[in-house]
């Protein structure tokens, strides 16, 4: 499934737990509606995805398996939905 992220031009709020920042990104992935899409400003992104790389190369040093050609974006488990 695709996922991409696309900069957010309405005034909204960060969904990163009780950050309050406005958000400056949405994480659209294809076959979300657009209600349920994740809302992120550019510090939240930023750590997040600097805690991925962090979390995927410590936890898997030498697997490099690919998921079923899907792109996780992190936070996702892979065993919802
Ligand atoms: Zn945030």
């Amino acid at each position: 499934m695709k996922t991409q992220l696309i900069p957010l031009t309405v005034k909204t709020q960060c969904d990163n737990g009780r950050c309050r920042n406005r958000a400056e990104y949405i994480v659209a992935r294809e076959d979300t509606p657009v209600y349920m899409q994740l809302h992120l400003c550019g510090e939240c992104l930023k750590t997040i995805a600097a805690l991925a790389k962090e979390t995927q190369a410590k936890s898997s040093p030498r697997s490099n398996k690919t998921k079923k050609g899907e792109e996780n974006v992190g936070a996702d488990s892979g065993s919802r939905r």
